[in-house]
């Protein structure tokens, strides 16, 4: 992903020293870790105690003085990479399908107050004309969202869910817009987005269907399983022909039957295949929770929120895409006929639930909402992981698992 490498490193970021924190890194936690960011990237971490005062950062050759840096104590939390949502539609109140920028710039505020430091866009079933509306805002978030007046999680891309869907697991999406896959279509979302194109989930057993898979992934686009009805030897055939992940797990999919084990045996039973889990605790019980995770285990768990409109909001009357949903006691269904229509969570509640519902380790956890995400969209380079050249994205989780303060290329976040 050059190009994208490319322009991250013309934007100047921000400088910060977060110190004396319990810090969560690939080799496990330092207790008391420090990171030093510079220009946007992470130039020191480690112990605080190995914590120099002047720092070279090696691909500019200039000096950092870590006296003269903005600080922030993180005694009280943990420092871990900022979380990346791969499965988003909206939040503060509003919906992605509305095309809107200022929109989008609210929803990235509300998802970077839960510790979101990037998030792809998630587009439901709509129009080809719809789409590329919505695609042509994506692009231009994609741009400002690296500058500083953002002021919320960055916008990597657009994950596509629908609408090359199956009819009978339509789920939320709107039936009127499913469609048999079309590469004309795909191409011209291509040359809205360029490389911002990074994940489709399809149904793999619409016509069309498995001839797309390869010629998406010579073109470096990930794709998912999702909203389907396939069988287990479907599945299996999309999975040879490169699909490798999986839209949210047991939701808009057959389920798991030991004479017909359909997508979810496929994608518990193949291990380069990544799950999306949306860990509410309403769209996955908790125990089918830890079954995927028995099955899968860490590096193949990618936690996704699936938000709505309703996310940091009040019950009430909402939207998805075109549709009526109605949000009571936090959950979100469509007016008509009941299915569950996205949901009202925020990533740092996905993590504590992982470790409070399902009993995950917590560095477990923390690598389904981080480093599995980067891997699943082709920016491990620079996201995913505390280390020395990745973006300086950073989440302080407080006591209860909760983020607290949320950094964006060496920026804080505001907390309103
Ligand atoms: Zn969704």
């Amino acid at each position: 992903m050059s190009e994208t490498n490319g322009q991250s490193r013309q934007h100047t970021g921000g400088d910060l020293l977060v110190r004396q924190g319990r810090l969560y890194t690939p080799e496990g936690f330092i207790d008391d870790g420090s990171v030093v960011i510079s220009a946007g990237r992470i130039v020191f971490a480690g112990a605080d105690g190995s914590l120099p005062t002047n720092l070279e950062v090696p691909w500019t050759g200039k000096n950092v003085r870590v006296t003269d840096l903005p600080v922030i104590e993180a005694r009280d939390y943990i420092i871990t990479p900022g979380f990346i949502d791969v499965h988003m539609h909206g939040g503060a109140g509003h919906d992605l399908m509305d095309g809107r920028l200022d929109s989008l710039q609210e929803m990235a505020a509300a998802h970077g107050r839960h510790g979101t430091t990037s998030l792809l866009a998630g587009a439901v079933t709509a129009s080809q004309e719809a789409l590329e509306a919505v695609a042509e805002m994506v692009k231009e978030a994609m741009d400002v969202s690296r500058q500083v007046e953002w002021g919320g999680a960055q916008v990597l891309g657009f994950h596509l869910e629908g609408p090359y869907i199956n009819l009978e697991k339509v789920g939320a999406q709107n039936p009127a817009y499913v469609r048999s896959p079309s590469k004309d279509e795909i191409e011209r979302l291509m040359e809205i987005l360029g490389s911002g194109l990074r994940i489709i989930t399809l149904a793999p057993e619409v016509p069309g269907a498995l001839e797309v898979i390869p010629w998406l992934r010579e073109r470096r686009v990930c794709v998912s399983l999702g909203h389907t009805a396939a069988s287990y030897e479907e599945a299996m055939e999309a999975i040879a022909a490169g699909a490798d992940h999986a839209t949210h797990i047991f939701n808009a999919m057959g389920p798991l039957h030991h004479r017909d084990p359909g997508v979810v045996g496929a994608v518990l039973a193949t291990p380069e295949v990544t799950a999306e889990l949306i860990a509410d605790g309403i769209h996955v019980h908790p125990g089918a929770m830890r079954v995927v995770w028995r099955a899968k285990g860490s590096s193949r768990i990618c936690l996704v929120t699936d938000s709505g409109m309703a996310m940091d909001m009040p019950d009430g009357r909402y939207v998805l895409g075109e549709l009526p949903v109605e949000v009571k006691d936090g959950v979100a269904r469509l007016v008509e006929g009941g299915a569950l229509a996205s949901s009202t969570l925020g990533m740092d509640q996905a993590v504590r639930n992982m470790v409070e519902l399902v009993g995950v380790p917590l560095e477990e956890a923390l690598k389904m909402a981080t480093a599995v995400p980067a891997r699943q969209i082709g920016m491990s380079e620079r996201k995913g992981s505390v280390e020395v050249g990745k973006d300086g994205d950073l989440c302080l989780l407080g006591p209860d698992l909760l983020c607290q303060r949320t950094i964006v290329g060496g920026r804080l976040l505001p907390r309103d």
